[in-house]
């Protein structure tokens, strides 16, 4: 990828396990918010934990690149207009999101999404699997197929919100086993066979 996104269009609560592990309901319907593109970071850039939080958590996800204008898409056409595929870190301070009615702020910090390479192609999405490791310890794994919403569908329910456009972002959702990042820490998400995102995480001076 080149270009910054027009947006980063995300999901939360898409895999059961880790709807639970937060103490919520799994939704009957795809859950949407916004990160904004001033957030991007690419691999080896600092993730900067921000005085205002005393949580800050990683969420490791597929990260699916749109290359057709969409609107109101069919599954099939939303498929279709895939570009590929990118590691990307939901990074959130979890305090804040929690805080607040909305989740602008404690997703929205610059820095707080890191995203790799693009590869280009429409995977199988079913069986394209997600790993988050922490100072080389795996904390979280979750393929395609655990999703509550899968790609397609959540393509299509989005298009019919807005618009996707070339170069945008969606971030599919996170699997169980989010946790603490700390000054000190690496983070990598990896889209396994695809894309691979590695940040340190540094105190805010
Ligand atoms: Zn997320």
């Amino acid at each position: 990828m080149t270009d910054r996104p027009g947006k980063i269009v995300c999901v939360g609560r898409n895999y059961r396990e880790h709807a639970r592990e937060l103490g919520n309901a799994v939704p009957t319907e795809p859950l949407l918010f916004l990160k904004p593109p001033s957030s991007i970071i690419r691999s080896g850039e600092a993730i900067v934990s921000p005085a205002l939080t005393s949580r800050l958590e990683h969420e490791g996800e597929i990260g699916v690149v749109i290359g057709m204008s969409i609107r109101r898409a069919t599954e099939a056409q939303a498929l279709a207009a895939v570009r590929g595929i990118v590691a990307l870190n939901d990074v959130t301070a979890r305090d804040l999101q929690k805080s607040d009615p909305q989740w602008t702020r404690g997703k929205g910090f610059d820095t707080f999404c890191p995203i790799g390479p693009e590869w280009v192609g429409v995977p199988d999405f079913e069986r394209l699997e997600v790993v988050c490791r922490v100072n080389g310890v795996i904390r979280q794994q979750g393929t395609g197929g655990e999703m509550v919403f899968s790609v397609p569908v959540l393509l299509a329910y989005i298009s019919r919100v807005m618009t996707l456009e070339p170069g945008d972002i969606v971030a599919t959702g996170t699997p169980a086993g989010v946790g603490p990042l700390i000054p000190g820490d690496v983070v990598e998400v990896e889209v396994v066979g695809c894309s691979i995102v590695s940040n340190p995480v540094v105190a805010e001076s």
